[in-house]
């Protein structure tokens, strides 16, 4: 394997600090519940625009991080985090959820189209797509 060039600047230096979430407040990590996770802008892998509240002094926060970072808050045992959503992903256990399969499902709907009308039983399909955490966490979304 060829030698870089000692001149040339490590992708890595380009990316935005990767500061812990932290409450500078009650200086302390303790309280803090996330609130959103968005994709970061312009996209740094693994990186993320994170929202985040102290629960504590009701302080809020954004900031760029890494995924790795939010996990330590999100991974903490006790508060439950549940579901979040970015950029497309969905985060379980602080980590993106993985597909597991993809369904078709039939649902049948009984609607009346207009008003005065019987309901008539109408059939819809929709493309689902069943998403696994590591914990065996499932859940099924539209996709
Ligand atoms: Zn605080
Ligand atoms: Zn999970």
């Amino acid at each position: 394997m060829p030698a870089q060039p000692a001149s040339r600047v490590p992708d890595e230096a380009h990316q935005p600090p990767d500061e812990p979430l932290w409450c500078s407040r009650c200086n302390t990590d303790k309280h803090l519940l996330v609130n959103s996770i968005q994709s970061h802008y312009p996209p740094a892998p693994n990186m993320v625009d994170v929202a985040y509240e102290c629960h504590a002094c009701r302080y809020s926060y954004r900031q760029i991080a890494s995924v790795q970072k939010v996990a330590v808050v999100l991974n903490r045992p006790g508060i439950a985090q549940g579901v979040l959503q970015f950029g497309g992903q969905y985060l379980h256990c602080g980590e993106p959820m993985k597909t597991k399969s993809c369904e078709l499902r039939r649902i049948q709907a009984p609607l009346a189209l207009r008003p005065g009308d019987s309901e008539r039983l109408y059939e819809i399909y929709i493309n689902t797509r069943i998403l696994g955490c590591q914990c065996g966490f499932r859940m099924e979304i539209p996709d």
